[in-house]
Order: structure tokens, then sequence, then C-alpha cells
């Protein structure tokens, strides 16, 4: 799954970008300032940031320049309420790789995070599969023969990473950055509800792939054999 970085001060922009993202199975995880961008950036690996330019703490662009004398090349999408030629042409020489003036059409956020994403090659639209469960992330969407159901963002999240595990046991720790991001307060606990409910998903498709619980370690996928 690809990860992303949202950095925007404003909260009601913010989640939208985040619903909008997560609904095409992209796990964004957001700050409202540089400074904890950085932090951020500095402890946990993203697949592209979006930064927007006025920020409490200063400029956006400030802080792209700084990622860039580290040689941080994590691609970057600039929003900006600036429309001037000049302004866009100061961020893509700051190291942006797309830019995107406020206010924008989501859908076309949407679209350019994942020409971005897809550009760098993090972006693996394609379905997942296992035994006999086909997932489509783009859909939300969890197969088995032709019967379907819709996953929840944590959902899609942790079963996508017990699928790439392919019956291998994904750590705990994985599983609940994959939902809720490396930063989240999320209680031990979020995760076996999400474990739970998909148990209660691939009962309800009739799949042969059961989620076991490895104690203290993590879950693993397990399909019965094929009588
Ligand atoms: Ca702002």
């Amino acid at each position: 799954m690809p990860r992303v970085l949202l950095v925007e001060d404003h909260p009601r922009m913010a989640q939208a970008v985040v619903t909008a993202l997560q609904a095409q199975g992209i796990v964004c995880d957001v700050v409202n300032t540089r400074t904890h961008a950085a932090a951020y950036l500095d402890t946990a690996s993203y697949d592209a940031v979006i930064l927007d330019r006025g920020l409490p703490d200063g400029d956006g662009l400030t802080l792209l320049t700084q990622l860039r004398a580290l040689r941080l090349s994590t691609p970057c999408l600039i929003l900006t309420a600036r429309d001037a030629l000049g302004d866009r042409i100061h961020g893509l020489e700051s190291g942006a790789d797309d830019y995107l003036t406020k206010p924008f059409e989501m859908a076309e956020l949407v679209a350019r995070t994942k020409a971005l994403l897809r550009r760098h090659a993090t972006w693996h639209p394609e379905q997942c599969c296992f035994a006999d469960l086909t997932v489509s992330p783009e859909l939300s969407t969890l197969l088995v023969g032709s019967s379907s159901i819709t996953l929840s963002s944590s959902e899609l999240q942790v079963l996508w990473v017990l699928m790439r595990e392919a019956g291998q046991v994904a750590r705990r720790s994985a599983l609940e950055s994959a939902a809720w991001g490396a930063f989240s307060d999320i209680t031990p606990k979020a995760l076996d509800v999400a474990i739970h409910r998909l148990r209660g998903k691939l009962a309800a498709l009739q799949s042969k792939v059961t989620i076991v619980n490895i104690k203290g370690v993590g879950y693993a996928l397990v399909a019965a054999d094929t009588p």
C-alpha cells in the first residue's frame, strides 16, 4: 500500500484529502506544521508528500528545499493558493514534482497523487491474490469466486499486508502501521477488532482462508486444502 504524508493545516481540507486518498487504497498520515512534517519524514518512509505552502510555521517550500538538500527524493506535490507563474516555477525549482493551485477538485488531487506514485513506481493498483481471495484496493473489495464484500479502509490495509506475506506471519506492528499509520495512538484492541471483522467477512464469503493468531507476534493467513 502506498503511504503519503499530507502537510496541511486546514483541518477540514486535511480530512477531505485523507478520505479521498484512503478510498483509493492510499494510506495518508497528516501533520499541520513544517516542524512536524520534518519529524515524520525523518522517522517513517513515505512514497509521496502533499505539501501546503501556507503553514503556521512558515512556507512549506522551505521544508522541501531542506529535504532536497538532504537528498531525500520523496516525490512531492505542492498545494498553493498562489497561481502566478513565478510561484509555480519557484515551487518546481525548489524540488517539487507537481503542484496544484487551491481551490482544486478533489478528483484532480487524487489523480495527480496517483500519477506521482505511478511515476515513482510505488503505486501498484493491480489486484492482490492469495488462495481463493482477491483484493482490489481501488474498489476496496474482497472477492471469493463470484461473491464480493466491501472492506473498510483499515480492514483493507490489514488484509493487504497479510496477503502480501502469503501465509507468513505479519507482525502486529506492521499491521497496525499499515492500517492506522506509524504515529497513531490506537489501542492494541483496534487490530483485534479489525481481524474479527475480517474473519466474519471471510466466513460470509465461504473462503477457504482463515486468519490465525500467532500469540505475541502477529497474524497469518492459512488456506485449507481443497477437499
Ligand atoms: Ca494552509
